[in-house]
């Protein structure tokens, strides 16, 4: 008999069994040492070895499960389960069908007799079980979310496949993914992995448009549909082509991408998928054809991970680079920039910005410091620019205020607070990593929307001027009366959540 570390017989942490009121807004310490003591120590050292922790510690920006869940929503055949708590699940499905998920999302919900139970694992089972059809499915990913997460359902206890669809179980908690790039990372990882073992194990499935002739290069980080076209291009006089982009759309994509000479790592956060490219013998790459400095050192780099002869990296160098050069000479920038973002590109953007001609002072990623980015970090700080990994939404307001820049460039929070500030801005999310990056195209390619925005300062002052005096914070809105601050109440407020805390705490430990 299989003894699941999950003790249907041991009580559970009030915390994890309620899920009430935790997760990401607050009780990160109770859920991390509820998860650990239901069994799941392991994977809670190696999120925080592959994902180390920032300044603040809950998530920032949306749920982080959001990044796995799309990641597996975009691949071909295969099937979604969540489960975790109802508002988590609404909200994941929610935004998934706002991005245009088009397929469903299966979910096992549970209450606290099924958590507490073992009932829940079992009903997982059942669902993969009845969905595991091959004539539909290469593989169903069932994710658990906070709160199963915290009460150790023991998804890796799931078959490995069923009926030759693949079950691939991952935990995805907000209390130990810092951030939804990195959860791209724990999805793509254990898929990687599971075709690794598959390679090994005998043939696989080739490539749906065959093999490359040449040796190619895997390109790993999600990216602009143009740009694997573009990085293939800079790749051609190397006598190498571009491979599959990780994240796939498609399981035999994997073992295409297992297949390289060589591994781009575009972007710096994806920890789990560089192991699993390491483990299979392939040289990683860091940084990205960005710019003409990028562009140079990364040939230079790749030609040396795939034994590409001098004089062909020579002659690459020699195609490529006066295009773009005079690409980003034709779209000159001019302005002083502040940028942040959580998608791991945003050393790459600010390059590009930088080699543009902005004055570019202060760059903040949500995502980690790792070895793949610190090319970027080297060429930025020493231009003086500063940047701040792990970035929180306080250090990158701060910076705004401090280096009053022409434009931020932003999450949402950060863009309404420029907004309110008159300072031109943009998402970075929806306006800039939706750009070509890479070689000749992403050269000139951020000019028009970053020039644009910053000739609206003038819109944005005199609409700030408008609104001058209709009120803000408490005062905000049409009144009759300009309503008054109450600071007690929020006082009374503050003093009740506190004692909610110290009564839940108190009944943990009886
Ligand atoms: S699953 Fe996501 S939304 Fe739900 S508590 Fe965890 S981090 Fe928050």
């Amino acid at each position: 008999m299989t003894t699941l570390p999950h003790d249907a017989s041991a009580p559970l942490p009030q915390a994890a069994a309620s899920g009430d009121g935790l997760g990401c807004h607050a009780g990160k310490d109770e859920l991390l040492a509820a998860a650990a003591a239901a069994g799941k120590a392991g994977i809670l050292e190696r999120f925080a070895e592959d994902y180390p922790q920032g300044p603040h510690d809950k998530p920032q920006s949306m749920c982080p499960a959001f990044g796995s869940l799309r990641v597996g929503l975009r691949m071909r055949r295969t099937a979604t389960i969540l489960s975790g708590s109802a508002c988590c699940v609404y909200g994941l499905t929610f935004t998934s069908h706002f991005y245009g998920a088009r397929r469903p999302v299966g979910y096992v919900p549970f209450n606290s007799e099924s958590l507490v139970s073992g009932k829940l694992f079992e009903d997982i089972r059942d669902a993969v079980f009845a969905t595991a059809d091959p004539a539909l499915y290469d593989a169903i990913v069932v994710t658990n979310l906070c709160v199963p997460t915290a009460s150790g359902i023991p998804l890796q206890l799931l078959p490995k496949e069923i009926n030759g669809v693949r079950i691939i179980g991952i935990d995805v908690p907000g209390f130990g993914v810092p951030t939804h790039a990195e959860a791209k990372d724990v999805l793509a990882g254990a898929m990687l992995d599971y075709a690794r073992r598959e390679a090994e194990a005998g043939p696989v499935q080739a490539p749906r448009t065959g093999r490359s002739e040449r040796p190619t290069v895997a390109l790993v980080g999600e990216m602009f549909p143009a740009d694997p076209v573009g990085i293939g291009r800079l790749l051609e006089p190397l006598g190498l082509a571009a491979g599959p982009v990780v994240p796939t759309r498609e399981w035999r994509e994997l073992y295409a991408a297992l297949d390289c000479a060589a591994v781009a790592g575009l972007h710096p956060f994806y920890s789990s998928v560089y192991r699993v490219f390491g483990q299979a013998g392939r040289p990683i790459v860091g940084s990205g054809p960005v710019g003409y400095d990028g562009t140079a050192a990364w040939l230079e780099a790749i030609g040396e991970a795939c034994n590409v002869a001098r004089d062909k990296v020579d002659e690459a160098k020699r195609k490529h680079l006066p295009t773009i050069r005079a690409a980003l000479e034709g779209a000159p920038i001019k302005g002083r920039i502040t940028l942040s973002g959580y998608e791991g590109s945003e050393l790459l953007v600010a390059r590009l910005l930088v080699e543009s001609g902005a004055d570019v002072r202060y760059v903040g990623t949500a995502c980690a410091r790792t070895a793949f980015s610190e090319i970027d970090r080297d060429w930025l700080e020493a231009r003086g620019i500063h940047v701040q990994y792990r970035a929180s939404l306080e250090q990158d307001l701060a910076a705004m205020h401090e280096v009053k820049p022409d434009l931020a460039i932003g999450t949402t929070p950060v863009v309404q607070k420029a907004k309110q500030l008159a300072i031109p801005s943009l998402y970075f999310t929806n306006l800039v990593s939706a750009r070509p990056l890479f070689g000749a195209a992403g050269a000139g390619s951020l000019a028009a929307v970053v020039n644009g925005a910053m000739a609206g300062k003038e819109r944005f002052e005199t609409m700030k001027s408008f609104f001058e005096g209709v009120g803000e914070g408490p005062s905000a809105g049409v009144w009759e009366d300009v309503p008054q601050d109450r600071p007690d109440f929020r006082e009374q407020n503050r003093r009740r959540l506190e004692k909610l805390a110290a009564q839940r705490k108190a009944e943990e430990m009886i």
